[in-house]
């Protein structure tokens, strides 16, 4: 079973990782000669460290950055709380999008895939069987057969446009105007939010630069035209009404409030992941987190499809799941950028809202919702077991007398199946699953768990709440085939 992921961003990245790891053969390719030093994002969040803890490379991200145990939703002022979060990892991490790539490349050839830089998918045709996709090179123009084609080509995606995948959304309505640049005077202007004559411009330090974020307050005539530092400096001192001297420029872009969702992450033998499926605002600084959400969530999915053990519908319940999560994050995504304008008749809301996040469950609520922790899937089974749909808790565990954790025993990306001797894992489903007989001493109730390769519980039974055993074989062969 052949992949082809085009794109090697945080989405692509992770996507091949997880299909090597579930047994499917990758080829990445990435139109660039190489990755771009510009470096988009900052963070890491709480569902984005446990994924790569059940893949047992957490460590070397937290490695590289501090963690901070607050966020932000609508005031900033009044940070959110994440402390209080049910996660192993409650805190941002501080971590360059750059790094993140550079460190998942590393794990991806530690897997034995190697980026093909400089290669571009230019068209592609699709049939029953497989994609025959073209891909430009230095050289000219290849054609490649390949079972399945993942476009984690970032927002503008050919990949999507190709396969005909509408992108229906919200146009931009703001635009934004970022730069990576230095200071003459590094004392003319403090880290943090500064408020200007004209609007807030926000200032975040960087090693040897400044990264300097601002409203666009006429919206460009042409959108691509590249911004220029004459230009930048003009808006910087317009928004604070003085002057502040812009020195050595390394990057400047602009960014825009637009907020589209294609409508199918799946077309035949096609599939989205990352900015390829959603483009949102900027604001909560989500993007790299929802692409690696959505290529955990895939990984396993594809390959089970290609590789003819998938139950029916397997690779549908990626876009059924990832659409309704990717939908829940425009929705916050969009009323956090709304909130962040500067708009008289906003102030009220955001200082309502900002209240409200203070009250300990509304706080929780919102930094479980903005960090995907909270993220639950329908398990396909009836229950109300708290576990049902969401990442299974990261239990220690004590197994063959040795110490381990769930997110241990997740580290193959194959199902799991915990048992603490009360049940047993059908023999028909031991070839697919991993069953474990472990003990489970934070949890003395626990019978047993079902939990996916991705970390999400699909069945789980305990003492007080025992589960009859049709309830498992519905489960399992809901996942993982009968
Ligand atoms: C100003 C700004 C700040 C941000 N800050 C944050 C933040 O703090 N935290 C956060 O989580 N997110 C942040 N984001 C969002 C984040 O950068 C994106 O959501 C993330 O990069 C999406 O990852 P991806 O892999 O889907 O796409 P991308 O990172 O865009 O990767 C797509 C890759 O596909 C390649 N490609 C494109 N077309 C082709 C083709 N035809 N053939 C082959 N290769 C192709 C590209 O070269 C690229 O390498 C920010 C974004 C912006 C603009």
């Amino acid at each position: 079973m052949r992949v082809m992921v085009a794109g090697a961003g945080p989405a692509g990245l992770m996507l091949a990782a997880e299909l090597v790891l579930a047994g499917a053969e990758v080829t990445v390719v990435d139109r660039l000669p190489r990755r771009s030093p510009y470096c988009r994002g900052f963070t890491l969040n709480a569902r984005s460290l446990e994924l790569l803890d059940r893949r047992g490379v957490v460590d070397r991200f937290l490695a590289e950055g501090p963690t901070v145990p607050y966020g932000m939703f609508a005031d900033p002022s009044r940070p959110l709380d994440l402390s209080v979060m049910d996660t192993d990892h409650p805190y941002t991490l501080g971590i360059a999008q750059t790094r993140v790539e550079e460190l998942l490349e590393e794990w991806l050839s530690e897997l034995g895939v190697t980026v093909a830089w400089g290669h571009e998918v230019t068209g592609f045709d699709q049939d029953g069987d497989g994609v025959e996709v073209t891909v430009r090179t230095g050289g000219g123009h290849e054609r490649v057969r390949v079972d399945y084609l993942a476009g984690c080509d970032g927002s503008r995606s050919l990949v999507r446009k190709h396969a005909g995948i509408g992108f229906p959304g919200t146009p931009a309505t703001a635009f934004g105007l970022l730069a990576d640049v230095g200071t003459a005077d590094p004392s003319a202007l403090p880290f943090g939010a500064t408020e200007g004559e004209r609007g807030t411009v926000f200032v975040i330090p960087r090693p040897g630069y400044v990264r300097i974020v601002l409203d666009e307050p006429v919206p460009p005539a042409d959108r691509d035209e590249p911004v220029r530092l004459d230009y930048f400096q003009r808006v910087l001192d317009d928004t604070l009404g003085r002057r502040v001297e812009l020195v050595d420029p390394r990057w400047l872009t602009r960014f825009s409030d637009a907020a589209r969702q294609a409508d199918r992450y799946v077309a035949g033998r096609v599939v989205l992941a990352g900015d390829a499926a959603h483009i949102h605002p900027p604001a909560g600084a989500v993007g790299v987190n929802v692409a690696l959400a959505d290529a955990v969530n895939l990984g396993w999915k594809l390959a089970a499809t290609g590789l003819g053990y998938a139950p029916d519908g397997l690779l549908d319940s990626y876009h059924r799941e990832r659409h309704e999560a990717g939908a829940r994050m425009l929705r916050t995504t969009r009323a956090q950028a709304l909130l962040g304008r500067r708009d008289p008749g906003v102030d009220p809301v955001r200082e309502l809202l900002g209240e409200l996040a203070g009250l300990p469950p509304v706080g929780r609520y919102l930094a479980e919702l903005t960090t995907g922790v909270s993220t639950r899937y329908d398990p396909g089974i009836p229950g109300d077991h708290p576990w049902l749909g969401r990442l299974a808790p990261n239990l220690k565990l004590v197994a063959g007398g040795e110490r381990t954790s769930v997110a241990e025993l997740l580290r193959p990306a194959r199902p799991v199946f915990l048992t603490t001797g009360a049940r047993a894992l059908p023999e028909n489903a031991r070839d697919r699953v991993d069953a474990h007989h472990v003990h489970c001493p934070e949890r003395p109730d626990l019978e047993a768990v079902l939990i996916r390769p991705d970390g999400h519980t699909v069945w789980v039974s305990t003492t007080t709440d025992p589960q009859p055993a049709d309830t498992l074989t519905t489960a399992l062969a809901t996942w993982f085939g009968a």
